[in-house]
């Protein structure tokens, strides 16, 4: 990856103008975003770093910071602001614990997660509302395989091209299809599947209503209603549906008990399990995201505004997470380690090593830097 990110580096100082740019629709993924902008623009002046994208086989940090560069969104604010709005990601960081300070925790300075990739999947009735709303469609973050279902219209997802019979993906058959069609036939032209799944709806518009959170949602909080809940209702099961119920509740027992540990040590750094798995759980034992606003009020949580944890990463830290927020105005990044754990004074920690080694925190876009 060191390999993939340095080339890019040098693609940054290309400088790609945002008035050049159309505008990210609401929901749009990245790589519709790439591929829509090279599709209207493919020889405009500073499309080199988005051509360069297409050929990465996912988007990871450096590509998101070149796409958020481009955009006119510098910095963690702007790196953290188009994962919020336009990646499936965004679930894992909207579940958050008090003492988390970060949006994405380590992400803006790390480049081990896959943000987004080429695989794509569409609803043909949003493509016909969308011809009708703005005269184009685009490829949504609500997609296969993690989402089946269209959350507004209860049709299945087409992941298959509806004219040929392939997968929409990065090189077989690429999201061009949207604009330009396929053998003279456009996707509004897809006639929609009724999904007959309620579970796959319940899911998908949790993770819509997830997504359209204002406020971050507590994870413990979420754990302990999903245990308690899990535990409710296993008596009112049998069979196979009680097992698996019951399998749920010692699942979320296990985690309860870890998240208790970290919470009496203010550990932040180690809640950075993927919470988008739990998502299928929620849906499974929830009627709708109201019901899981309810339980989680029960539970005692800062309420925070969904931007006002962009501008900050986390900075480091094993034993005790630090943060640096930036300051994008005055181009300073301010250091705070709100919760040390005593752990951290350890000679035998990892926290105490590393206080030996000195470090320079660039600010505030580490790409353009
Ligand atoms: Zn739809
Ligand atoms: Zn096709």
């Amino acid at each position: 990856m060191l390999a993939l990110s340095s080339r890019l580096f040098g693609l940054s100082k290309l400088q790609l103008s945002s008035t050049m740019l159309p505008q990210i629709q609401t929901d749009e993924s990245l790589t519709s975003y790439v591929r829509r902008s090279l599709f209207l623009n493919q020889l405009g002046a500073g499309m080199e770093a988005f051509k360069q994208l297409t050929t990465f086989p996912n988007l990871r940090n450096t590509e998101v910071k070149i796409i958020a560069s481009a955009l006119g969104w510098p910095g963690c604010y702007g790196f953290n602001r188009l994962i919020h709005n336009h990646t499936l990601k965004a679930v894992d960081y909207i579940f958050k614990s008090n003492q988390d300070f970060s949006y994405s925790q380590k992400q803006y300075i790390r480049d081990d997660v896959r943000f987004c990739d080429w695989k794509a999947s569409f609803c043909p009735d949003c493509v016909r509302d969308d011809l009708k709303k703005l005269g184009y469609s685009y490829w949504r973050r609500f997609s296969t395989p993690f989402i089946t279902v269209c959350y507004k219209h209860n049709t299945v997802l087409m992941e298959r091209c509806p004219f040929c019979n392939k997968l929409f993906s990065q090189t077989a058959h690429p999201l061009d299809v949207m604009w330009q069609g396929c053998r003279g036939n456009y996707l509004n032209e897809a006639i929609s599947l009724p999904n007959d799944d309620p579970l796959a709806l319940r899911h998908a518009v949790m993770v819509h209503e997830i997504c359209s959170s204002p406020y971050y949602l507590s994870y413990e909080g979420m754990i302990h209603s999903l245990r308690d809940k899990a535990a409710s209702v296993t008596q009112h099961l049998s069979g196979e549906s009680a097992r698996q119920m019951n399998f749920l509740y010692y699942q979320m027992d296990a985690l309860q008990d870890s998240l208790n540990i970290y919470v009496k040590i203010n550990n932040a750094s180690r809640h950075d399990e993927s919470k988008l798995g739990l998502t299928k759980f929620i849906a499974k034992i929830y009627g709708g995201f109201s019901d899981v606003l309810g339980d989680l009020t029960a539970h005692e949580f800062e309420f925070r505004s969904i931007d006002s944890l962009w501008s900050t990463y986390q900075s480091g830290g094993i034993e005790t997470a630090n943060f640096v927020e930036e300051d994008s105005i005055n181009g300073l990044g301010y250091w705070s380690c709100p919760n040390p754990c005593q752990w951290s004074k350890s000679e035998h920690s990892t926290d105490h090593l590393e206080t030996k080694i000195s470090r320079r925190y660039k600010c505030c876009n580490l790409i353009a830097s």
